[in-house]
């Protein structure tokens, strides 16, 4: 996929021209699938530069496509595959739906005529490493890359044009690890994740995937479906998906890399976010204080006895001083806005003091723990038990002279004093 000026040359300038003309329509979609005046059609082509968005889909990341309400990617792994892979290129043709497809380099190997008919068709084509072994999350670096680098080796050697590669990448398993992303992304490589699956690879029918793309598509509104065309039940849930996407009105869009001859779409940091921030998301911001009739003026009137629910006839019940005072002030100076004022960051250092005030209680309730089950356990022993502490002489230093009276709270709250400062001498030795 990099370098469409090259592949405008090499193929016929109609391929340029219609290649442009999706780009620079958006609306071009059912009406431009000759002989499938029903098709879904794809809405508008993406042009993304992985330098700027190296991690995308929300399943594992904080950014996703750009894409707006109702629209979605379709993405297939694994492939190709020619028994289903052939048959997912002929149902997207009929829809004159473009899709991503993230190849094994291995199944490339095998099959190169399969990447081939998926560029002929227009597809982007991405890798997904070369044997697509789950543990990319603890593999070795050097092992990752020798997976990455066959992925992308096979499966460009199976282009008759190698510039046609879209520097696309999906982690096997999404077994995403810090170290493997670093790789991808000092390289150029996008890596993609997904905005949500339909459970494919699952022993599950048909119905259940398609129940699944929609349902998972529908919760979120739109973004990237991760499918895999080499699954017989993607084969056959897939014409029901597509058309009900169709049904529910949403609309398709093919991803496409940066090149210097086609630049990024452009837009904004908050369009790559599922969610942007609106107006009907609430968020973590102090409301600032309404602008009261009140701050107009410098002083207001003090309260009255009448405004605090008193009754003034009935003085008596009040203390004298108290109507002494409401002589002293009859207006009181205004607040400042000042006073209202909440700065940024505040609420998160108030939670924190009370989480913090949690923690410490929490700490001492365990301390105290400890202690209260020796208690426990020494009540528990028995009067045996205690009649030998008694004999020991612990008993009587404990409960000291104060506890000459009747046995009181404060004698059994004292008794664990002198294992304290027993293990505190000991902790000084
Ligand atoms: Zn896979």
């Amino acid at each position: 996929m990099i370098g469409s000026s090259v592949v405008c040359r090499t193929r016929s300038w109609i391929v340029l021209c219609l290649g442009l003309l999706a780009v620079a329509s958006p609306a071009a979609h059912a009406a431009d699938c000759p002989g499938h005046p029903d098709a879904l059609g794809t809405s508008r082509t993406l042009v993304v530069d992985p330098r700027e968005h190296p991690r995308i889909g929300t399943m594992q990341y904080r950014e996703t496509l750009p894409l707006k309400d109702h629209e979605v990617v379709l993405t297939f792994d694994d492939g190709p595959l020619p028994k289903y892979s052939n048959q997912v290129l002929q149902i997207l043709a009929d829809e004159c739906i473009k899709a991503t497809f993230f190849i094994i380099g291995g199944q490339a190997k095998a099959n190169p005529e399969g990447v081939r008919k998926l560029v002929a068709a227009g597809h982007t084509v991405g890798t997904h490493s070369m044997t697509h072994p789950l543990t990319f999350d603890r593999m070795p670096i050097e092992k990752a890359e020798t997976e990455i680098n066959g992925g992308v080796a096979w499966t460009s050697a199976a282009m008759t044009d190698p510039s046609r590669l879209a520097p696309f990448f999906r982690i096997p398993g999404l077994m995403r690890a810090e170290g493997v992303e670093n790789l991808l992304i000092s390289r150029g490589i996008q890596v993609w994740s997904a905005d949500f699956p339909a459970d494919d690879w699952r022993h599950v029918s048909p119905d259940r995937v398609y129940q699944l793309a929609i349902q998972r598509l529908e919760a979120k509104g739109k973004g990237i479906l991760l499918l895999h065309d080499i699954q017989p039940r993607t084969v056959a849930a897939l014409p029901k998906i597509i058309r009900d996407l169709k049904a529910r009105g949403y609309r398709i869009v093919h991803v496409v890399p940066a090149t210097a001859d086609q630049p990024a779409t452009p837009t904004t940091a908050v369009e790559w976010l599922l969610h942007p921030p609106t107006e009907t998301v609430p968020i973590a911001r102090w409301p600032g204080v309404p602008n009261f009739v009140f701050t107009e003026t410098r002083m207001l009137p003090a309260p009255s006895l009448v405004d605090l629910n008193t009754q003034t006839e009935r003085q008596s019940l009040l203390p004298h001083k108290t109507k002494a005072q409401v002589d002293i002030a009859s207006t009181l100076p205004v607040p400042s806005r000042d006073l209202f004022a909440i700065p940024e960051g505040s609420v998160e250092v108030l939670l924190s003091t009370t989480l913090a005030r949690r923690a410490a209680t929490r700490l001492a309730m365990a301390a105290e723990t400890p202690r209260a089950a020796k208690g426990n356990a020494a009540k528990s022993r028995g009067p045996r038990t205690a009649h030998a502490a008694q004999a020991k002489g612990a008993a009587p230093k404990s409960a000291g002279p104060k506890s000459a009276g009747p046995k009181s709270a404060t004698s059994k709250s004292a008794a664990p004093h002198p294992t304290r400062v027993a293990s505190l001498k000991k902790r000084a030795q």
